[in-house]
């Protein structure tokens, strides 16, 4: 009897190891069976599948999908009306301070076929120094970012990923406003564009600096 009852025993605490194991190596996304990279042999990755990993590179959420460029519009006008309306206020007087320093700091011009060997954060560098070259006007730099954390409010992201959801947003914007640039290809005849690698990485260095922006408006 004791016998059976060890082996009773011992049987579920293999079943109930192999489960946690089990649980261990399954993605984190909601309703997502699938194993992590990791558990796969398909990457280091230990927390999410490889589609959920590439989703929350791309959107900075696992279920949720970046802001229509509509709906942001619709706040950036907003919020530039008010800009040009309120031009000494001090908030706006603050972000455009803030704007004209990350502008300032993202140096000089390098050469384009330098930019698939670089760091995310020089790749950031460049975003920003494209929107100097661009000479965007201040104000709508910082409307269409402020539309972000608009949108936020009005429609925000699970909890648990809030933050980076919010980084990676208000990057893309960046990266949007930086925009792509045209060269010909070594073949005659041959053409293509080549933008930016708007890796995750890439995103939360421009979502980063952004923040430091549109903090102050935020807060004011
Ligand atoms: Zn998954």
């Amino acid at each position: 009897m004791s016998r059976l009852l060890k082996r009773h025993q011992r049987a579920e605490y293999i079943a109930a190891r192999a489960k946690q194991t089990d649980e261990h190596q399954r993605c984190k996304a909601p309703m997502c069976t699938r194993l992590t990279r990791a558990a796969a042999g398909d990457g280091v990755g230990k927390h999410h599948c490889k589609m959920h990993e590439q989703r929350l590179m791309r959107h900075g959420s696992v279920t949720k999908d970046s802001y229509r460029a509509p709906d942001l519009h619709r706040y950036a006008k907003r919020t530039l009306e008010w800009l040009q309306a309120n031009p000494s206020h001090p908030a706006a007087q603050e972000a455009k301070a803030k704007l004209d320093r990350t502008l300032r700091e993202a140096g000089h011009f390098e050469s384009q076929a330098n930019v698939p060997y670089m760091s995310p954060a020089e790749k950031a560098r460049m975003a920003w120094m494209r929107i100097r070259i661009k000479q965007l006007e201040p104000e709508l730099v910082i409307a269409k970012l402020m539309a972000v954390e608009a949108m936020l409010k009005v429609d925000p992201p699970l909890s648990g990923e809030a933050e980076q959801y919010r980084l990676w947003q208000l990057g893309k914007v960046v990266h949007r406003m930086a925009g792509g640039y045209h060269r010909r290809a070594v073949m005659p005849g041959q053409r293509h564009w080549k933008f930016f690698q708007s890796s995750g990485l890439v995103l939360k260095h421009l979502g980063e600096q952004a923040a430091k922006v549109t903090g102050t408006i935020s807060a004011g």
